[in-house]
């Protein structure tokens, strides 16, 4: 039987290889090219069967295949891993006499020997090194501190422009290291979907790399189409001599015929007028790149004297990286307006005469708050300094005081505010101002709307932000449970138009439908999400899960006093005493009242796994290898048991991970309540 099973594979086996052979070949064309090759649907087809292969056959899953590009894999942590190779940080200059300085000091250094330069952009972005071994990717390393870096490779597999196997011709064993960037493009994107979701948006393209390298979820670090870009091959001592890898320039050219994504802006330069041109080019022309660059990186092109120049303390010798300055520019400020954010929140903007800046015009710019605008001390009539650095949205910094008026006043602040008239309000120790009439100023009721039909609450996804403001103004919808009590005649040519009359909106007989078909499906969200949706200050989608396995219902959380909300594990005193003071006003208990009669879950469904731990009391305590400490309360409770949160002759176990509580172990030793590791517990429920 053994001897067929094994037969049996050999299809499958060469199946798989065919399969990943196109799938590479088709990613390769679609994200290195931008050439279709196959339609999607055969692409995905193709994409399903390799998948239900590999399911079937799961010893001949490779770890690079490219089904591991959508990701799925979830790191808790990231391994600590010491870089084979150090990954030193080259020296920078924001001055070109420092750039005429190495170039002259190299020349000296090298004397007769023949030899030219390398001038290549200097990505904005994360660097990461690739560990190849015979064609395949066996590591993904962040930089670290230079010497230890974090083990990404999962994150890094689902990065499109990464080839998980190499081709043509290639070295057997090498370290590839590039930069992973956020396209501007996609970044944007990104990042009006976050606030969409009412999550916080990133400040800049680099941050938004650097932070989805570490995300826990490779699925959504998938989601976030990343590049990398290559820029460096380090070769090992022992590496076999190949006549195309004996230049840095030569060693890109050869990483293209593998299958990296090397930038086609690199140029080889004989002297420092090349070299100037070079970096006076990109400084005028880097925002028209797809993504961020903040310098120009030269090089000693033959490998060959790399080792005759050496190190210094910190960099090497045959390298420097030029930073660009940023650019700044003097405008005039016209006004300033202020905006008033979901949350109460006031911006100031400030509103300047056009001004050309850094290939965009610029006319608008965020002043922060009001200790900004005190800080930057901007009168009336200031000309301001604005500028724009390797990121796209200018910033304002400072005065041109060559240009202040004689006896300028101080700008003023609004005191009331500009949407709804209230007082604003400036909490103790807090820079911004924030309008406190939550119920009243349209932004915030618009902005809790929002909230309530997101992805991650209620998820009623016909409902754009339009159409939500468009169901304010025309008062059928004033608060998040009137979503209920809409009637389909009342949506059927509703139209309106923004304030420029520039964009319209208006509903037909089937985006009511569709509108309706969401909302009655909203009714089945679980009750934590629907404790997120109702939008409580401070309660975030993982409080209110917290919050939700805690209490259980709406009504036994609405009773809680602020002592019993600030013992839920992370929960603090703050955001206690915010859920405490919600509840006791009359309109929300009245909202929570009219959901509730809406058919909206306001109880856990609570689910039984089993009856194995019916009648025990459990006191859990440690750190938990399988288990989150939430997770594993859950579980006591999902097969009957009961949990307790302090050791007393009713307790039947202790339940204890490593580092458990000395008081608790005394106690429980004290009144020999059986203490028990995370195995027992297992083979307990196993039962
Ligand atoms: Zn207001």
């Amino acid at each position: 039987m053994d001897l067929f099973s094994s037969i049996d594979t050999e299809p499958a086996r060469e199946r798989i290889e065919e399969l990943t052979r196109l799938i590479d070949k088709y990613n390769y064309e679609y994200y290195m090219n931008d050439r279709s090759l196959v339609s999607d649907f055969e692409f995905d087809a193709l994409l399903r069967e390799l998948m239900d292969l590999e399911r079937q056959y799961p010893e001949l899953a490779s770890p690079n295949s490219p089904t591991k590009r959508v990701g799925g894999e979830v790191n808790k942590t990231f391994r600590q891993v010491e870089h084979r190779f150090p990954m030193l940080s080259l020296g920078n200059t924001y001055s070109i006499e420092e750039i005429e300085e190495f170039e002259s000091r190299t020349r000296k250094l090298l004397g007769d020997t023949a030899f030219s330069y390398t001038c290549e952009l200097k990505y904005d972005g994360v660097a990461i090194g690739l560990t190849y071994r015979n064609g395949e990717l066996v590591q993904a390393v962040t930089r670290g501190n230079g010497a230890v870096g974090d083990d990404i490779t999962s994150n890094a597999r689902t990065i499109r422009t990464i080839p998980l196997r190499l081709t043509g011709k290639y070295p057997k064993d090498f370290e590839a290291r590039g930069e992973v960037v956020f396209p501007f493009k996609e970044f944007e994107a990104f990042n009006r979907q976050r606030e969409a979701d009412g999550d916080e948006p990133f400040a800049n393209p680099r941050n938004a790399a650097s932070g989805s390298l570490k995300l826990q979820d490779s699925a959504e670090c998938a989601r976030r189409k990343l590049q990398f870009c290559m820029y460096f091959m380090m070769l090992p001592a022992d590496a076999e001599p190949d006549e195309r890898l004996t230049t840095h320039s030569g060693r890109l050219e050869a990483a293209k015929t593998m299958g990296f994504n090397v930038q086609p802006y690199i140029k080889e330069c004989l002297n420092i007028n090349e070299i100037k041109q070079f970096i006076d080019y990109w400084d005028r022309e880097r925002w028209n790149l797809p993504f961020a660059i903040d310098g120009i990186v030269i090089k000693v092109n033959q490998v060959a004297l790399w080792d005759r120049m050496g190190l210094t303390a910190k960099s090497p010798r045959w390298a420097i990286a030029y930073k660009f300055k940023a650019q700044q520019v003097s405008t005039p400020l016209e006004s300033i307006s202020f905006q008033v954010g979901r949350t109460g929140i006031i911006t100031p903007v400030a509103n300047m005469k056009p001004v050309w800046l850094g290939g965009t015009t610029v006319r608008r710019a965020t002043l922060v708050n009001a200790d900004y605008i005190e800080k930057l001390d901007i009168r009336d009539g200031d000309w301001l300094l604005v500028e724009k650095g390797g990121e796209i949205i200018p910033k304002i910094v400072g005065i041109d005081m060559d240009k202040r008026k004689p006896g300028a006043e101080p700008v003023k602040y609004i005191t009331n505010c500009p949407e709804c008239g209230a007082r604003l309000v400036r909490a103790e120790g807090e820079a911004g101002h924030y309008c406190p009439n939550q119920d009243g100023c349209p932004p915030q009721i618009v902005g809790r709307l929002e909230h309530f039909v997101g992805r991650k609450a209620m998820n009623i996804d016909s409902l754009g932000s339009e159409r939500l403001e468009m169901l304010y103004r025309k008062g059928l919808v004033r608060d998040i449970a009137d979503f209920y009590s809409l009637r389909r005649e009342q949506l059927i040519g509703l139209e309106s138009t923004d304030d420029d009359g520039l964009r319209r909106t208006s509903i037909q007989e089937k985006g009511a439908d569709n509108i309706l078909a969401a909302i009655e499906k909203s009714k089945e969200v679980p009750f934590e999400r629907v404790l997120f949706a109702l939008g409580i200050r401070y309660v975030g989608e993982v409080g209110a899960k917290k919050l939700a396995r805690y209490f259980k219902n709406i009504d036994a959380l609405m009773a809680a006093s602020e002592e019993e909300l600030a013992s839920v594990d992370d929960v603090g005193e703050k955001t206690a005493q915010f859920i405490y003071d919600y509840f006791r006003d009359e309109r929300h208990r009245q909202l929570v009242e009219r959901l509730r009669a809406a058919g909206l879950k306001m109880t856990i469904v609570e689910i039984r796994l089993s009856d194995a731990l019916v009648g025990k009391t459990f006191v859990v305590s440690g750190v938990f290898s399988r288990f989150s400490r939430d997770e594993i309360k859950a579980d006591i409770e999902q097969h009957g048991g009961k949990v307790s949160s302090s050791i007393s002759g009713k307790t039947d176990y202790v339940l204890a991970g490593e580092k458990m509580g000395p008081e608790k172990l005394k106690k429980a030793e004290k009144l020999g309540v059986p203490i028990i590791s995370e195995d027992d517990y297992l083979k307990m429920i196993a039962k």
